[in-house]
């Protein structure tokens, strides 16, 4: 027989409940045990809607992020909130984000540096590491899980991060090599094992993912002895693997001294038949045949064409070898596709969100299990709904086609180099030294998000929407100028979100009603669904740009998002490559940057936020997408004039391995991520000479923490070790929109005056 299970569940809550729980909490509205009741009900939900499956995940609940819990189960927490008053969860809270509920300044903590999570657009707490470290494992909020868990009668699969994984996730903080820790960190293991033995499980799933990337021979063999030593409990432990091809690491995977093994079959199909012949006799192999990073329905008997014999050649129904499962935890998509009242009933049955995702699942092992004859309507709706999107116009638009095809390298390119940009530039923008701007947005308040609902709903006319948003836009203008910021932007308050803005008004893009997904924290994004080809049916910024540029002398910068990160943050179509729908979408962009031109915005900005996840996890794979995805940008960014001056801005970007190619977009400015880190990531410097204009984030707007000014000097004179002072400039990590007007405002303002003490030290 085959059975199913799910390597984890969307913690966030169909309607985000848990944003909501921890928010209330944090603000000081509600109390630490109001949030605990709340994440109990939210897990007896998940459970509920996970209930056809014959092993739950337990473990797979977060209030923040999954690796920031295994560090508090590790016991292993930075020395930095020791002491501090509360409980644990405060600390957890210190870690994630600087502070917990009701915290004095004199609590608050730097928070832990946050990266992505793989190829992702999750983002995980960064483990510390350094020559020190210890561990005091305490099982005991996982165990508590599962107990609740066991309570409510389920059949369940507790999930942790295994040893390797979370190890090679963390960073060292002394450059002292992190593997020096394993044999601790296996102890730490151990225990935590130990711990888990008297709670009657069968199976625990360590997710070991580092094991789809290049590990050097030492990793190799670091893995091998975790599982030795791993060995002899008293319940089986499943390895998944997932996000890739497990390549060299394939026998390595297969050999490890477990009882059994997840595959993620959707990206790593073709090691399924080298899988089975490396993993022996008796090991259960785990298949993730549904996408759990995509929202389209499965070709269920596409997959049962290929699942039937090799499930015969694993013992068949008389055998137990054989699970499936969405080949990655679920928490990438969102919840249910039921909540959506308002796609088009075509697109929906195109679609699938976890919950049927799960129902796929079911179907899948039924067929196997009794014989397709069982479920042969669902298969035969199934491959109706597939045959109306192969052959659906609002797919395919033979004059996006053709547009693509008239593309040529000269578009890619801007006229005259940067030298000479900048020159003509200047003399047009006339910027001071350590020129100052803000990154695009600034703080979505409760009104702009209430005007732009009521807008949707249809309780808002347009014209009292415009009026609203023009408002909002010269309260922007009128507190950057009185800030002194040299170059301004309009605020960004009629976006949502800054894909899903673009998405609604492309073509070929559809957006759901509460498709959310977590990014970090209680953060969520609602990535809109690429279904067809794209194209541009109107200009999308040009009014708002040119309004705010009619308030003020200062030069405006017209805000864009670009084509890769429009792509990597959407659900993007899988009948044709990435780089062919993100060609389409920077030819769309282009039309919109030409327009910004000619309405006389001189500043444009094309953020890449998500440009670096997009890389693939082996390195041997970096350069092909590379090439495509710069090249995209290049089309998108590169047809203006000399004296317009193009920005791009990137979030969280570790660019020492890219950072030629990120010179190859040529952008005359470039904003990034680096205040958490201390401005190290600007390391890449010392050997690498960037050509352009760099502003190094100076405020970390992933904190509420206010930035003083003596710090952002600090981190200025830092950046100046690196990047000539004339070619920095000044600005937060990020856009502001999740912040307050009282956060945002005292921080600029330190920002501001830091500025002036380096104009008088310069
Ligand atoms: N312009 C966007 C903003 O300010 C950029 C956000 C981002 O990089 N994530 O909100
Ligand atoms: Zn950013």
């Amino acid at each position: 027989m085959v059975t199913t299970h799910n390597l984890g569940f969307p913690r966030i809550g169909g309607k985000r409940e848990l944003k909501q729980a921890l928010e209330k909490y944090w603000k000081g509205q509600t109390s630490q045990s109001t949030l605990l009741d709340s994440a109990a009900k939210l897990r007896r939900a998940h459970w509920q809607q996970q209930a056809s499956l014959d092993y739950l995940p337990v473990g797979d609940f977060s209030f923040y992020d999954q690796v920031l819990d295994t560090s508090f189960l590790l016991g292993h927490v930075p020395p930095r909130v020791a002491g501090l008053p509360g409980n644990a969860l405060d600390n957890y809270f210190r870690v994630a984000r600087g502070r917990s509920a009701h915290d004095q300044p004199k609590n608050c903590v730097s928070a832990g540096e946050m990266t992505k999570w793989f190829d992702t657009n999750y983002h995980y707490i960064v483990p510390e590491f350094d020559r020190d470290t210890c561990f005091s494992p305490d099982a005991a909020a996982l165990v508590d899980q599962i107990r609740e868990s066991k309570a409510l009668g389920l059949t369940v699969k507790p999930v942790i991060i295994g040893p390797l994984t979370y190890l090679w996730l963390g960073k060292s903080k002394d450059g002292s090599h992190k593997i020096e820790l394993l044999d601790d960190l296996i102890t730490a293991y151990e225990i935590l094992l130990d711990s888990l033995q008297s709670c009657g499980i069968e199976w625990l799933q360590m997710d070991e993912p580092a094991l789809v990337t290049e590990l050097d021979e030492q990793w190799q063999e670091a893995a091998n002895i975790i599982y030795q030593r791993l060995q002899g409990r008293s319940f089986k432990i499943m390895i998944a693997t997932y996000f890739g091809q497990l390549k060299e690491n394939l026998s390595l995977a297969c050999g490890l001294a477990v009882d059994g093994l997840h595959l993620d079959a959707i990206n790593a199909k073709d090691e399924v038949e080298a899988v089975v012949a490396h993993l022996g006799e008796t090991k259960v192999l785990s298949l993730g045949v549904i996408n759990g990073r995509n929202i389209w329905i499965t070709d269920l008997n596409q997959t049962l064409d290929w699942l039937e014999p090799l499930h015969q050649r694993l013992g068949g129904v008389s055998s137990q070898r054989l699970w499936l499962a969405p080949s990655c935890s679920l928490l990438h998509v969102p919840v249910d596709l039921a909540s959506e009242q308002k796609l088009d009933p075509e697109l929906n049955s195109w679609l699938a969100f976890a919950v049927q995702k799960l129902q796929e699942l079911e179907l899948l092992s039924k067929a196997l299990n009794d014989g397709r004859s069982c479920v042969a309507v669902a298969l035969a709706q199934n491959s109706a709904a597939l045959q109306t999107r192969r052959n659906s116009s609002r797919v395919h638009d033979p004059q996006v086609k053709q547009a693509l095809s008239t593309l040529n390298d000269e578009m890619a390119k801007r006229n005259s180099s940067y030298a000479v940009r900048e020159e003509v530039q200047q003399e047009k923008l006339r910027l001071p030294r350590y020129p100052t701007t803000t990154i695009g947005s600034f703080p979505q308040t409760p009104e702009i998000r209430k005007s732009r609902r009521d807008f949707r709903a249809g309780k808002l006319s347009k014209q009292q929407y415009r009026e609203d948003m023009k408002r909002e836009i010269t309260l922007c203008i009128s507190e950057q100028e009185a800030l002194g910021l040299d170059v301004l932007v309009h605020g960004e308050p009629e976006r949502n979100d800054m894909v899903e803005y673009f998405g609604e008004q492309l073509k070929g893009y559809t957006s759901s009603q509460f498709g959310w997904v977590q990014s970090y924290g209680s953060r969520c994004v609602k990535p809109p669904i690429i279904f067809g080809d794209i194209s541009r049916p109107k200009p999308m910024t040009v009014e708002w740009a040119c309004y705010a540029q009619s308030l003020t002398k200062k030069p405006m910068k017209g805000m864009l998002t670009g084509p890769v990160t429009i792509l990597n943050w959407s659900f993007v179509r899988d009948d044709q490559p990435r780089s062919d729908t993100c060609l389409q979408i920077a030819l769309a962009i282009r039309e919109e940057v030409l327009d910004l031109e000619a309405a006389g915005i001189d500043i444009i900005q094309i953020d890449e936020a998500a440009l670096r996840e997009g890389l693939p996890l082996r390195k041997s794979q970096w350069a092909k997408y590379l090439d495509w995805a710069i090249g995209a940008f290049c089309v998108a960014a590169n047809g203006v004039k000399d004296e317009t001056q193009i920005h791009t801005h990137m979030c969280y970007s570790e660019f020492n391995d890219i950072i030629e190619s990120i010179a190859k977009m040529d952008a005359d400015v470039i904003t990034i991520e680096t205040s958490r880190s201390d401005m190290t990531l600007l390391d890449v410097f010392d050997d690498f000479h960037y050509p352009n204009q760099i502003g190094p984030g100076v405020y970390d707007i992933h904190s509420p923490n206010t930035p003083t000014v003596e710090q952002i000097v600090q981190l200025i004179q830092k950046a100046q070790q690196r990047i000539p002072a004339e070619r920095l400039w000044i600005n937060p990590d990020c856009g502001l929109k999740t912040r307050s007007w009282e956060e945002v405002l005292p921080a600029l303002q330190n920002m501001m005056a830091a500025r002036e003490q380096l104009l008088i030290n310069s």
